[in-house]
């Protein structure tokens, strides 16, 4: 994750510098996923912890505490998330020199929690004095991700702030968060950036097809983008065009090849694909891939309204099991038939 203030987040990043002489001890940015709140949350903290920001709080980039942080090494700062995501940071490759926190066995599967540990090492943190007598600063992602008793230690420390500590959680659905957690801290709302301003930043990464992605993630430009650079690129493709043309022996193939798929994804693509074939039969309208509208079409005029509805009841009870199926491959046949039996041959 590198700090980036990104042109739809300006106004909040104004709202902010309002707060700045009397900065609470706890900050709760939330919103929809992908639109870079932690990018904004790792800019807020470069600023707070610059020796020289400028009239605006943007940090100098010249400093002393600049330059550790950008070599993220600054020892002022903390970064809390899952170990998972370490792990895939890693894997992706992009040169964070950082090591992640190695498990204590080496065969446990990464946590996709942040757990209590992580939270006391922050008060050990909390307990030395600041490196420059200045500012600490703590960024912790996603919120949603902390799982009981941290969440219960995470309290503490809010209810009883440290001198001169400022949190800043990030989280996608503050629903899922402690509501003891919430009112202790000051919450900064971002939205979604406005469709053209997704869009055009999106083009100017160099997305071909950036609009298909966009809609494809709801207008989340960063999650797009992410997407749109991933190998699921490909596999989506293949995936839509099998579902393009639905018969027995095709899911029964598709199930077979998607077995190692990640499949609450999975199952969130079939969710959109039925949703445009139901929008368009509606209205005529379709949202998510505009690029199959050929497809979308046909398949529409071959299945009857209370059917469609029907799978897409029965697709959301299968999303709330994805993670934990008893067999991925039997899992997905099950999808898969159910899905190609909705459509007149
Ligand atoms: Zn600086």
């Amino acid at each position: 994750m590198t700090p980036a203030l990104f042109d739809w987040q300006n106004d909040t990043w104004d709202y902010l510098q309002s707060l700045r002489d009397r900065l609470p001890h706890a900050f709760l940015l939330h919103g929809p996923k992908g639109i870079g709140k932690t990018q904004f949350a790792e800019y807020m903290a470069k600023s707070l912890l610059c020796e020289n920001p400028d009239s605006q709080g943007h940090a100098c980039g010249a400093c002393g505490s600049c330059g550790w942080f950008s070599q993220y090494s600054h020892p002022d700062y903390r970064r809390v998330r899952p170990e998972l995501l370490d792990e895939e940071e890693q894997t992706a490759g992009d040169g964070e020199a950082e090591p992640a926190p190695k498990s204590a066995k080496a065969s446990k599967a990464p946590s996709k929690e942040i757990v209590i540990n992580q939270i006391r090492a922050l008060s050990d943190f909390m307990n030395i004095s600041t490196h420059r007598q200045g500012r600490r600063v703590i960024v912790l992602y996603p919120a949603e991700a902390l799982n009981t008793p941290a969440a219960n230690a995470l309290l503490k420390s809010l209810e009883e702030p440290a001198a001169n500590t400022v949190f800043i959680l990030v989280s996608d659905s503050i629903d899922k968060l402690l509501p003891t957690i919430l009112s202790r801290c000051h919450k900064l709302a971002m939205g979604m950036p406005a469709y053209p301003q997704a869009l055009a930043w999106l083009e100017a990464q160099g997305i071909r097809d950036a609009d298909v992605w966009l809609a494809h993630q709801g207008g989340a430009p960063l999650a797009a983008l992410d997407i749109a650079q991933s190998e699921l690129r490909a596999e989506l493709d293949e995936f839509l065009k099998q579902l393009s043309k639905p018969a027995p022996e095709t899911g029964l193939k598709l199930a077979e090849k998607m077995q190692k798929s990640d499949l609450p994804i999975t199952v969130s693509w079939l969710q959109r694909w039925l949703y445009d074939i139901f929008s368009y039969k509606q209205t005529g309208r379709i949202r998510y891939y505009p690029r199959y509208e050929r497809e979308i079409r046909n398949l529409a005029t071959r299945a009857q309204t209370p059917a469609l509805m029907g799978l897409m009841k029965s697709l959301n009870e299968k999303q709330a099991i994805a993670s934990h199926p008893f067999s991925a491959k039997l899992f997905l046949e099950d999808m898969l038939l159910e899905y190609g039996a909705v459509f007149e041959q």
